[in-house]
């Protein structure tokens, strides 16, 4: 190595050069269920009318800072209380990041294990420390356990997906509550998943001045925009709000999600669909000799191979043209487990029939 190869090298912290990078796989060509991505298009008369605004669109300026258009939007279509703040992030992984970096010095993060990877990665390269909790084997929150690490570790953050990915299963409520009355610090429910599972902390967070509740559009079927938002007490979105970048979220973001959020109808009609699908595939799948299903609340299921190779049908259904989550350097989840998004109906019938011809019980 040339010394200013090694210089540069040294500059960086080594706990980013432990780190491996975000894989995402090649998908083009591919029936594309391993990213829970909504699998429907808008109406043509929908497209037409959102095209026709873009076209209005100013490319050359730059874009409303407090984006007020969409927020106001955003307020009524997910009942969100007045008297709250909204932090607008570029998806929610960014605002994972903001959460974690106006953090004191020393601050740690706390999740239950597995969960979603994004808290342990984006608090690593902030250099926070990460606190992981097995979950029981049920998927459930291991309260003693949990309890037992707020007491030594007093976190400054505690994420809490609700449904949790990858499991897909919502927690206890009375737990989610227990949580939040022995935290010090801040909870972030985590709510990805919230349009399929119907169940939400939104109205709640009046009374608790430590929750953070997070949303995306990205689940909802507006992934390609990036966009999410924390809703929370004043007292912690006016500090979350300083260090937002003044810009992070574009034009055609903007006027798309407000132009989305009017037509909500149409999302919300897309995800009961994709609610309904979801429990014909939890079905046809429980039906098959040598498989487990795990519940599901979220627009994914998981599910583990008991008699195969989860890796070897995992490659061989995407030599068939279907692509979806291997599960095997996740840490407590059974052997050979799968993850399966949701898809329309043709797409999970490609899936399970060929599922079916490759898996060997
Ligand atoms: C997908 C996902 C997110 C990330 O959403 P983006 O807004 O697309 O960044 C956050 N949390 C959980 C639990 C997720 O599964």
């Amino acid at each position: 190595m040339s010394d200013i190869s090694k210089n540069l090298q040294d500059l960086i912290r080594p706990e980013i050069k432990e780190m491996a990078a975000y894989h995402v796989p090649e998908s083009s060509g591919l029936v594309k269920l391993d990213a829970m991505e909504n699998p429907f298009s808008w109406p043509d008369g929908m497209k037409r009318e959102w095209l026709a605004l873009l076209s209005k669109a100013e490319p050359n300026r730059y874009p409303d800072p407090a984006a007020k258009t969409l927020v106001e939007e955003l307020r009524g279509c997910f009942d969100v209380n007045p008297s709250l703040g909204v932090v607008l992030g570029n998806g929610s992984d960014e605002l994972i990041q903001l959460v974690l970096m106006a953090m004191k010095d020393g601050a740690c993060v706390m999740a239950p294990m597995p969960s979603f990877v994004m808290y342990q990665h984006i608090a690593r390269s902030l250099g926070v420390e990460f606190v992981g909790v097995s979950l029981n084997t049920d998927f459930g929150l291991d309260m003693p356990a949990m309890l037992a690490a707020i007491k030594e570790h007093n976190p400054a953050v505690i994420f809490l997906a609700y449904p949790n990915n990858p499991t897909a299963n919502l927690f206890d409520g009375d737990d989610v509550a227990a949580i939040i009355d022995a935290a010090n610090g801040i909870v972030v429910i985590d709510e990805a998943y919230q349009p399929f599972a119907m169940k939400t902390y939104m109205a709640k967070v009046p009374q608790y001045e430590n929750v953070l509740v997070m949303r995306t559009v990205s689940k909802l079927g507006l992934a390609g925009l990036r966009l999410g938002f924390l809703v929370g007490h004043q007292s912690l979105t006016k500090q979350l709000e300083k260090i937002r970048l003044p810009y992070n979220i574009n034009i055609f973001t903007q006027l798309t999600a407000s132009f989305a959020f009017k037509h909500i109808d149409v999302l919300n009609a897309q995800a009961d669909l994709i609610c309904q699908q979801r429990e014909v595939l939890l079905q046809k799948l429980s039906a098959l000799a040598g498989v487990r299903v795990f519940p599901s609340k979220a627009n994914f299921i998981l599910f583990s191979l008991l008699a195969d190779s989860a890796e070897r049908v995992f490659n061989e259904l995407k030599e068939a043209g279907v692509l979806i989550k291997k599960m095997g350097a996740v840490k407590g989840l059974p052997a050979q487990c799968l993850r399966v998004t949701v898809g329309s109906g043709a797409e999970n019938t490609l899936f399970l029939d060929a599922f079916i011809s490759i898996y060997r019980p």
